[in-house]
């Protein structure tokens, strides 16, 4: 394994903070880049990326690695080392007020006309070219903050891979994916590897999250060349929501690195025997589908429903309850579905998101994350 070090833009003289990552394999095959905790106050990937350094550090020993294989177990130190008043704040940078997961940068044009005289008609071809242009394109954008850097540093170790997972997870929640929706035939083994119930697909969700930055650049190229060159949708790219910000055991951390191994497996970067699929257990619904219960009033929330539960519209999830007026206020599903995340806290302000339920019909419009 080669630990390489990537020195950020110092904020402050005195203060250097830097990237790790870990190269495992060797280049030339298919190449896996997996992140943990973007938001840096989300830990349940550290830990997997603990257990997976483990397991890689042995198949690399026992010489059974083909593929490459990059691992940044630590993929924000900023945030993570952003406590304030004894609260780790880890998802949006605190200079800024950004969220350390959007506004990665769109090369999709620059590397387009870049490269377009040398396209053909091997779409392998074209894949290896438009990656090293993406690359070098990356490697190039100027940038003057030291969260600017680490954007840039990230890409740069992603953005010619066949497979991006970037871990992260939510308040309460089950195991779920996000991915763009030409992902979606490539992800799914992923989710049946995992165990995920639920895979929420979008395409373009808006503000250019990591994930999105790694995968729209192939179907954003396929669309602008038309049926000029072969571009595939080269890059598989997910954000593995690894269930809820206190789900960190080493018996979870331990199951999801094996399951990853095993999807690696499958896909060819690890020799061995391939694993079979595993039945899956959830399935894809449109992120656009995806409804967050508001509280319309403040109160002390208490839910009445466990994630997991399937849930009809109109059922009610939470009360939030005003102890001064007795007051006590249902929040109701506004579809059927997968009940799969709510918020850890217990208090409500008026118009707080404090869950989400998965329907099956695209409802919403717009920019389809949260903030
Ligand atoms: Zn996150």
């Amino acid at each position: 394994m080669n630990l390489v070090r990537h020195p950020l833009i110092s904020p402050a003289p005195g203060t250097q903070r830097e990237l790790v990552s870990l190269h495992y394999g060797k280049p030339g095959g298919q190449k896996a880049y997996i992140q943990a905790s973007l938001h840096g106050d989300e830990l349940p990937g550290m830990l997997v990326a603990h257990h997976l350094r483990q397991r890689l550090d042995a198949l690399e020993a026992a010489g059974q690695i083909t593929g490459e294989i990059v691992l940044v177990p630590v993929a924000n130190p900023i945030g993570l080392s952003q406590f304030v008043l004894h609260a780790h704040l880890g998802r949006f940078e605190l200079t800024t007020g950004e969220n350390f997961n959007r506004h990665y940068p769109d090369q999709i044009e620059a590397v387009a006309a870049a490269v377009e005289p040398q396209l053909g008609n091997d779409a392998k071809a074209n894949v290896a070219l438009l990656r090293r242009a993406l690359k070098a394109a990356v490697e190039a954008a100027p940038v003057d903050t030291e969260l600017q850097s680490q954007r840039r540093q990230l890409m740069a170790l992603s953005c010619d891979a066949d497979i991006v997972l970037d871990l992260h997870c939510d308040a309460q929640a089950l195991m779920h994916l996000y991915t763009e929706t030409p992902c979606w035939p490539d992800c799914e083994p992923l989710a049946a590897f995992l165990g995920s119930r639920l895979t929420l697909l979008a395409q373009d969700s808006g503000d250019n999250p990591f994930d999105e930055a790694c995968s729209q650049v192939w179907w954003k190229w396929a669309k602008h060349f038309g049926n000029r060159f072969p571009i595939p949708q080269a890059c598989l790219s997910v954000t593995v929501e690894l269930r809820g910000a206190a789900d960190v055991t080493h018996e979870l951390a331990s199951a999801d690195a094996k399951n990853i191994i095993d999807f690696l497996r499958w896909r060819g970067l690890i020799a061995g025997d391939k694993p079979a699929v595993p039945q899956a257990v959830g399935d894809a619904r449109p992120l656009a589908g995806s409804m967050p219960i508001k509280s319309p009033v403040a109160g002390v929330l208490t839910f009445v429903k466990e994630v997991g539960a399937e849930v009809l519209a109109g059922e009610v999830l939470a009360h939030v309850i005003d102890p001064i007026t007795a007051r006590v206020t249902e929040l109701k599903s506004p579809v059927d579905g997968l009940f799969f995340a709510r918020d850890f806290l217990r208090f409500a302000n008026a118009g707080m998101r404090v869950a989400k339920v998965a329907g099956r019909e695209a409802i919403r419009t717009g920019k389809l994350l949260g903030a």
